[in-house]
């Protein structure tokens, strides 16, 4: 749905969600080995441990969990499961999975040890996941053959195979298949020296020369988030070719972002519009998720899945039983004074 921009949010360049444009490089940039994975050290400490014990049981890892908002990295530590156990990954998504038909010819077609990647696995319908609950914990399949009194079950026994789950919304997820995860990983998003050191990285993937100064300044404003840190690259590559000598310094990291519209914490048009409404239709909140995308002409699904996580995190915006309010930092940060402003509250500065 366009917004009163007139800008959806798939053309959003700094929508964690992912592009047409990202696709052809993601494959390049995503790393495969565990150690080229930036940042995440918790789990990836943890997750190291778990991959030499199977490793040395010689058996497939414990069915695995990823949480977190978009573009932080689960499809990426999926393909990387399964570089380090040395098996193959089928990669497919909750809504793909229309019948317990094509659940069971995906699973009948894995091998011994093979990682089943199911992105936004929230989204799989009840009666899949009926097929799923015994191929998860018995590694087997019933199958009804026939129909009424006649009607017979026979049970396909599968290879035993590791199951990895993305989801943006784990609260969203039934607790029976919630409860069949061995391990549950929650991404955390990225700081921006992390941030800078994955476009660093990526700027050496491309053959694009960036200054440190660059990368931190791109990083800055890069959500926390690693797919939009290598869109920022990608864009100010080109900023740097036309206006600059093809290097990314900070001065044309800088001259991007404002050309882009971005300013200095990463937030775009929409994210402001977003603080705006909140603050000049409805004093500042409470109000509900779908309210609000009804005033800006967004979809409720991605004011809470794209702008939300961020502005949240950074403090701009808080959730409570009654809605959506917007914090005095918020308010600060668009130059408006807080009607509830007092002295030693927490400013910009502070964060
Ligand atoms: P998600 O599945 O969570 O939406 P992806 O795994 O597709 O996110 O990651 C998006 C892009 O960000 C990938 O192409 C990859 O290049 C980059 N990326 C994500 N996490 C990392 C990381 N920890 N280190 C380096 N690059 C990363």
């Amino acid at each position: 749905m366009a917004n009163e921009i007139g800008f959806t949010d798939h053309d959003r360049l700094i929508s964690p969600i992912e592009h047409a444009e990202d696709f052809d490089t993601e494959s390049n940039l995503r790393p495969q080995r565990l150690c080229d994975y930036v940042g995440q050290e918790k789990i990836k400490e943890n997750l190291s441990i778990y991959l030499e014990a199977a490793k040395m049981r010689g058996e497939a890892l414990d069915h695995l969990l990823l949480y977190g908002p978009p573009g932080l990295g689960k499809t990426t530590l999926a393909g990387i499961i399964a570089n380090e156990m040395g098996v193959n990954i089928r990669i497919t998504s909750g809504p793909a999975i229309e019948k317990p038909g094509d659940l069971a010819a995906l699973l009948t077609n894995l091998e011994e040890g093979d990682v089943l990647f199911i992105d936004e696995i929230h989204r799989l319908s009840r009666q899949i996941e009926e097929v799923l609950y015994p191929a998860l914990e018995d590694y087997a399949l019933d199958i009804i053959i026939g129909k009424g009194p006649s009607a017979q079950s026979i049970r396909i026994n599968l290879p035993k195979f590791t199951l990895v789950g993305a989801t943006t919304r784990a609260g969203q997820l039934s607790a029976p298949l919630r409860d069949r995860f061995g391990v549950i990983l929650k991404l955390e998003m990225y700081t921006h020296e992390e941030l800078a050191r994955i476009i660093t990285r990526s700027a050496d993937i491309l053959g694009i020369e960036c200054e440190a100064d660059g990368a931190l300044q791109l990083a800055k404003c890069s959500r926390g988030t690693p797919r939009i840190a290598n869109r920022l690259l990608k864009r100010a590559r080109d900023f740097a070719q036309v206006r600059g000598n093809g290097i990314i310094t900070q001065e044309i990291a800088q001259d991007a972002l404002n050309r882009m519209d971005i300013d200095h914490l990463g937030l775009d048009s929409l994210d402001r519009s977003v603080l705006d409404a909140i603050i000049r239709m409805y004093s500042g909140g409470p109000v509900g998720l779908e309210t609000l995308a009804a005033a800006i002409g967004e979809e409720a699904v991605t004011l809470e899945d794209v702008c939300e996580p961020y502005l949240m995190q950074i403090g701009f915006l808080s959730r409570t039983p009654r809605g959506r309010i917007v914090t005095n930092l918020a308010y600060q940060h668009l130059g408006l004074r807080s009607p509830i402003q007092a002295d030693g509250q927490q400013t910009l500065e502070d964060f």
